[in-house]
């Protein structure tokens, strides 16, 4: 094992040692220094584990909505990807995403 993998270890340990509860829960299980994936083809890196157990996550490059944020990811859907090039999405992929966000909520407004 790589000794950045096992700085990483430590720092996470360190970190999760002051969460409580579900989120401690889940962190122990979802590491936040791996990229996570789901059955549906998502690429996430895990931004924050929240106290319902929830965990707040960026979309990758690669994902399905580039550099979306993901603000409550039920964590049980996550799977360890540690594929080692999650990658942040570009400017113009972020913004690609939000149109399409943008677009499926005018569509879905009652007119
Ligand atoms: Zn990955």
């Amino acid at each position: 094992m790589s000794s950045e993998r096992i700085d990483a270890q430590l720092a996470h340990a360190s970190f999760i040692a002051n969460l409580h509860g579900a989120a401690r829960d889940v962190a122990e299980k979802h590491v936040g220094y791996i990229c996570h994936r789901d059955e549906r083809g998502n690429h996430y890196w895990i931004q924050r584990y929240n106290d319902d157990g929830s965990v707040w996550c960026i979309h990758a490059r690669d994902s399905i909505l580039p550099g979306l944020d993901a603000p409550a990811v039920i964590a049980s859907t996550l799977i360890d990807c540690d594929c080692g090039a999650w990658m942040p999405a570009s400017k113009e992929q972020a913004h690609a995403s939000r149109a399409i966000i943008a677009r499926a909520m005018r569509s879905s407004m009652p007119s």
